[in-house]
Parts: C-alpha cells; sequence; structure tokens
C-alpha cells in the first residue's frame, strides 16, 4: 500500500490477465465505451488453450451460446476456427444437447489477438503485476483500489480492476515428482501478487489441474483406429450468422487403453504426484488422470482415449482421457501401450500445475470484491476450471466493472435464466474444495436454460447493457418474429386425413390423422419433427435450422416449459427477500452455530443464497424467516 502515487498511464479500467476471462472482460468494458488496459505475462498467448483445443460440451455449450447472446466473443472465435464439430446428448431431450467444437488453438489466439487489438479503448500491455494500489485514506471499510503495480516498478491508475490470473499465482508445475515453477508448460508464473492479496486480506489456497501429452500424428497409425468426423458443421456457438463460417474439417481417432497400459499404470502409482504424495491439492474431479480412473474404477478393461488434432498447420495430436502424473521416461512407454500408438513421438510430456485461487466466497454475486470496492476477479483465479466457465465470469466482471465506473446499478445473473447465474451462484455460496466446473445437473432449470435459447434469455439484457449492437438486435428481432410467425403457421394449418401427406405420414410412422389436425398437433406427437414435415412439403424448406428447431421444442416442450415457468415465479417470490447487509447472525439465537457461522462470513443478500450455503439448514431458514418478519413488524412499529 502507498501513500505516494505517481502513475506511468491512467486508464478507467485494468484487467490483469489476457486468457479466456481477461479477453471477455476487456473486450465487454472497451466496447462499453470504458478506457481499458489489458495486462499479460505474455501478450503472444492471448485467449490460449493450455489444454484440449475444444469450446462446448454439455453445460459449457450453454456458457459459450449465452456469453454470445450478451455480446461476448468466444463462441465467434469458436466458429471461425472449429476443425471439428459435433453435437453431443442427441439421444436425450434438448435441454443437454451439447455443440462441442475442436478449434485450431493457434488460430483462435491469434484472431483473438487481432480482435483485441482493433479494438477502440483498448490497450495491450506485457508486464507482470505484483501488487494492488489501494486508496488508504477512507476507514477499512470503504477501501477502494486506484490501481496496480508491476514487477519492475511501474504503477498504472484505474478506478477498477479485474483479476482473470487463471494457473499463474504461485504455479508450479509438475512432471511425475519433478517440478519447477510455471504458470502453465513455458510460461513464467506471477510472484509477489498472491501476498499482497494476502496482506489486503484475502484468503488464498491452492487448487492443481493437468494435461495429457501431446503426441506427433505423422508417428500415429491413424488407419488402425476409429475415426470420427465432424457431424454439425452447419451449427454454431454465435447468434451472428456472420460468423458462421465453416473451414475445412479435420477427422479425431478413437483408441482403446490396453491391459499393458494398466499393468504399467498400478507398478509405478507410487512416482506419481498424487499418489506419491508430493502434491495434496485437489484437481478437478470431472477430468480425472488415467491413473485415477484406473484406482477409481479397478473392475473396468480398457477406457476410451481421443486424438484429437490441436490445429490445421500442426501435427500436435491431444491425447484426450489420458492425462497422467506419470514421470516423463514412462509417460512415452505408457503412450505405445496404446494400439495405434505402438511407435508414437512424444512431442510434450503430460503435467499438472498447483497454483493458488481466492475461493470465490469472498466475492460478491456481481464479481467485485467484499472487502475492496472496485476490484474485481475472474475466471480460474475464482476456483473454475475450463475456458467457458472463465470466459462466462470475464462477461460479468466486464460488464459490472464498467457499470461501478459509470456509476450504474450492477447486473447479477439468476440461476433461473442462465446457467452463467447458476455458475456465480454457486461459487459465491459454496466451499469448493476442488475446481468447479459447470454441469446441467448443476442446474434445476435445465430444460429452460439451453442453447437454442440462450438468444430469448439474454439478448434482451445484451442490448440494454449496450454490448448488442443495433445490426444483432436486428437479426435477434428477425429470429423472434419468423419463430412467432411459423407458430402461428402451424395453428393455422390442418392437415386432412385424405390429404397424400397423411398416407405417407401413416406409412412412415404408423401414426393415423382421424378427419383433420392442425400442424401444431402433428409436431407434437412422438417421432415427428420439423424436419420431417420439410420433408412432407407442410413447412417451408428455407427455414433455417435454428428457427426450425426452436419452433419445435416451444410447441413440443409447451407443458414441459410452463410447468418450470411456474416454478421459476414461485421460487422467486422467496428467492430474493432480500436479507440486510448488516445482519449479525450472532444475534439470532434460533440459528445452528454451524449456519451463524457460515452466514457470517458468506453474507448472502437474499434467502435464495442463504439457502445454498453449506451447513445452513431448512430449520436455519425457517428461523431466519421467522426473524425477518419480527424485524419488519419492529420496522412498521
Ligand atoms: P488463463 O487462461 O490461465 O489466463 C491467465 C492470464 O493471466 C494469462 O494471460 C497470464 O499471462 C495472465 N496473468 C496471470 N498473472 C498475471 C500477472 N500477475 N500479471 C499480468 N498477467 C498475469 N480446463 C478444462 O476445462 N479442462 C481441463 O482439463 C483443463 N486442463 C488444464 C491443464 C493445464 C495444464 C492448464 C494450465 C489449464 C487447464 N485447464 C483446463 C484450464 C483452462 O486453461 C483454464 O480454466 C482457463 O484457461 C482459465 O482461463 P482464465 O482466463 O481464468 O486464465
Amino acid at each position: 500500500m502507498k501513500s505516494f502515487f505517481r502513475p506511468n498511464e491512467t486508464f478507467e479500467l485494468i484487467v490483469v490477465g489476457g486468457g479466456h476471462a481477461g479477453c471477455e472482460a476487456a473486450l465487454a468494458a472497451a466496447r462499453l465505451g470504458i478506457s481499458t488496459a489489458l495486462f499479460s505475462l505474455n501478450l503472444d498467448r492471448i485467449g490460449w488453450q493450455p489444454c484440449n483445443p475444444a469450446v462446448g460440451g454439455p453445460a459449457k455449450s450453454q456458457l459459450v451460446h449465452e456469453v454470445d447472446a450478451l455480446g461476448g466473443i468466444m463462441g465467434c472465435l469458436a466458429d471461425a476456427t472449429a476443425l471439428q464439430k459435433r453435437v453431443l446428448n442427441t439421444s436425450r431431450g434438448p435441454a443437454v444437447w451439447a455443440l462441442r467444437a475442436q478449434t485450431d488453438k493457434r488460430q483462435y489466439s491469434s484472431q483473438m489477438l487481432q480482435i483485441l487489438q482493433h479494438t477502440p479503448n483498448l490497450a495491450l500491455r506485457e508486464a507482470m503485476v505484483t501488487g494492488l494500489e489501494i486508496d488508504t485514506k477512507n476507514k477499512a471499510e470503504e477501501r477502494h483500489i486506484i490501481g496496480v503495480k508491476t514487477y519492475f516498478g511501474s504503477i498504472y491508475k484505474a478506478r477498477a480492476v479485474i483479476l482473470t490470473t487463471g494457473t499463474f499465482l504461485g504455479g508450479q508445475i509438475w512432471v511425475g515428482n519433478q517440478s519447477m515453477p510455471a504458470g502453465r508448460a513455458g510460461e513464467a508464473p506471477a510472484e509477489g501478487l498472491t501476498e499482497n492479496l494476502r496482506e489486503l486480506g484475502f484468503i488464498t489456497d491452492r487448487l492443481k489441474t493437468g494435461t495429457p501429452a501431446r503426441v506427433d500424428r505423422r508417428s500415429v497409425d491413424l488407419h488402425k483406429l476409429e475415426e470420427q468426423p465432424s457431424d454439425a458443421s452447419n451449427r454454431f456457438f454465435s447468434f451472428d450468422p456472420s460468423f458462421w463460417i465453416s473451414g475445412n474439417q479435420v477427422s479425431c481417432h478413437i483408441t482403446r487403453t490396453t491391459s499393458r497400459t494398466h499393468e504399467l499404470i498400478s507398478k509405478n502409482l507410487h512416482l506419481t504426484p498424487i499418489y506419491g504424495g508430493f502434491i495434496n491439492s485437489k484437481g478437478p474431479r470431472y477430468c480425472p488422470s488415467i491413473e485415477d480412473k484406473i484406482v477409481r474404477f479397478a473392475d473396468k478393461e480398457s477406457h476410451q482415449i481421443f486424438l484429437e488434432p490441436e490445429g490445421r498447420d500442426t501435427p500436435e495430436l491431444y491425447i484426450q482421457g489420458f492425462s497422467t502424473g506419470l514421470p516423463e521416461r514412462l509417460q512415452l512407454e505408457l503412450l505405445q501401450t496404446l494400439p495405434g500408438l505402438e511407435t508414437c513421438v512424444m512431442l510434450k510430456p503430460a503435467y499438472a500445475v498447483d497454483y493458488d485461487y481466492l475461493p470465490a466466497t469472498q466475492l460478491k454475486a456481481t464479481l467485485e470484491t467484499k472487502q475492496i470496492r472496485g476490484l474485481f476477479c475472474a475466471g480460474q483465479i475464482n476456483g473454475t476450471t475450463g475456458y467457458e466457465e472463465a470466459a462466462a465470469q470475464g462477461i460479468v466482471a466486464g460488464i459490472n466493472a464498467s457499470r461501478y465506473i459509470y456509476g450504474q446499478e450492477s447486473i447479477a445473473f439468476h440461476r433461473e435464466n442462465s446457467y452463467i447465474g447458476t455458475l456465480i451462484d454457486d461459487l459465491v455460496t459454496r466451499d469448493l474444495k476442488e475446481p468447479y466446473r459447470v454441469l446441467t445437473s448443476r442446474s434445476e432449470y435445465r430444460l429452460t436454460l439451453r442453447g437454442d435459447n440462450a438468444d430469448r434469455r439474454l439478448t434482451p439484457l445484451g442490448y440494454e447493457i449496450g454490448l448488442i449492437d443495433e445490426r444483432r438486435w436486428q437479426i435477434y428481432q428477425y429470429k423472434l418474429k419468423t419463430i412467432e410467425f411459423e407458430k402461428k403457421r402451424l395453428d393455422q394449418i390442418r392437415i386432412k386425413a385424405a390429404d397424400v401427406a397423411s398416407e405417407i405420414i401413416s406409412n412412415e410412422t404408423g401414426l393415423s390423422i382421424k378427419d383433420s389436425i392442425t400442424l401444431r398437433e402433428l409436431l407434437c406427437r412422438p417421432k415427428i419433427h420439423t424436419t420431417d414435415l420439410i420433408r412432407y412439403g407442410l413447412i417451408s424448406p428455407i427455414l433455417p435450422l435454428d428457427i426450425a428447431e426452436a419452433v419445435e421444442i416451444d410447441v413440443k416442450y409447451h407443458g414441459y416449459l410452463a410447468r418450470q415457468q411456474q416454478q421459476i415465479n414461485q421460487v422467486k417470490k422467496q428467492e430474493y427477500r432480500p436479507i440486510p447487509i448488516e445482519t449479525n447472525y450472532y444475534d439470532i439465537h434460533t440459528l445452528s452455530n454451524e449456519a451463524r457461522e457460515n452466514l457470517a462470513r458468506i453474507r448472502p443478500i437474499n434467502l435464495g443464497q442463504a439457502t445454498r450455503i453449506p451447513g445452513v439448514s431448512q430449520a436455519d431458514i425457517t428461523a431466519l424467516l421467522v426473524w425477518l418478519a419480527i424485524k419488519e413488524q419492529q420496522a412498521q412499529l
């Protein structure tokens, strides 16, 4: 903390980090007219994908659609740089359909850099931020941020700062029991900032993540392996058709672990950092290492392994499902136990990284810290894992830091309107002990929070905020009108038993039509889809795919969607009942000790948040409701 303050440069907002959170945050703020600087340790690694260059998948794709619906960049770049696209979970309902794109990691990064460089109001600086400048003139509870300082002693002034430091704070990478300080392979860690955050009163902890080896495609016998071609190159993350580009698609391939793989791992488990006890920070449960899979599912004879290209102009293959903590000398031997990889060349070994993060219970739902005004955190620093989770938090922090600077009311996203809201609500209310990844099962409103309707849920908000421009707004309006027009047409057009189409439908599906029915009634029947109605010549063949699907989901799931909306309306009544921020939970003697401690630490702003805090039981919520009612009565006297 300094009283003497002579800045090198002055901005309104500084974003520390050029990963997926930092890029979204900086772009959002700059597009909202805020003079913004993005600091990165390495400007040649902007929007870098250090693990699998894949975007989307279950729940993550919903996040990407939501970021796009608000005016973010991730969906556009994933579409523009996709190598292979697939829709996952199509055998199940639309709530869990998920687009996943394997992207070209170098193109993704270079296009992101180009976009940042050409965005007005946005400056890029390469430097290591080592400390935060805080205004100490005011009382402790009114502390606010005024800038940052860098490793070589420069000071940059700003009214708000967003920290998006990823895996870099105190980063240490591990290959087997060998380790070195690094934020990720080939990049230095960030020094000093963790200590400074602790001095300022923040709690930090450590987490870990890992990435598998990369192999030279030219040394793999792909002909031996099952091919997995792109099957969804006509589907897109972005709602903006100007990014609907499909370049040359590249296939992935599938291999499997063998008994030799399992044997080699079992024999050498003690050499891995986790089983050998060299590190004990927690890694993501949903991306287990191959040794974890073999230990946890000991009865399984083989595991599927995917070989995924990292780009069009690189021979690097990502070995998905094969993260390992084994020493480098054993990794090649292990890879060569896989069919097709018997003589493979390893380009990069698998490694793990452990790093400092800030448990996000220290944040408000706006991603501003509770302790220091104008200081926001987003991405992996908040305990999450994943590019999509980072991007989602980045855009929220960018929006709210801008609104803070403009003196506007902040925006909190809610569980019932987005996965973004679900993610942030989980982060700020739960004590996470391992990296947090978004999952469809984390949402109680899955049927409503689909990827296809992310624009209908969030684009009006993006427009109101100022991130959706007039062109995008017109595209959106046109889509809405077309959906409504088509639904009306489905109500108006009747198909008669004597029509040729009725006979074809009966032959193909066994559905018989008595007298006549509307197209809406027909579409509600099982086995009938909008693609069939197009085939039967009953609706226009030029109806865009996204509109045809939106119409079908609206019509087929009308009853379920209406019920979920009713449930949301009921929950909202209690959910948003405010709890005064100054509440002294230790005065509420009807609360359990554990609830008292956790409520006092997390300080929920409403009843909904309180219900999700660990250790707060239904009995505690009832006690809180009674206490709130008494307080309200007292206030009225
Ligand atoms: P990052 O993308 O890490 O970006 C951080 C940025 O901050 C960088 O630009 C860095 O230069 C900058 N920075 C940091 N400190 C400073 C400082 N003090 N001053 C200036 N600049 C600073 N995700 C998954 O979903 N699944 C996985 O299996 C997976 N495995 C991973 C394996 C490894 C080895 C790594 C490194 C990451 C893995 N990830 C995985 C995580 C994924 O990369 C991150 O979740 C995502 O990139 C986080 O985005 P971010 O913007 O928060 O941070």
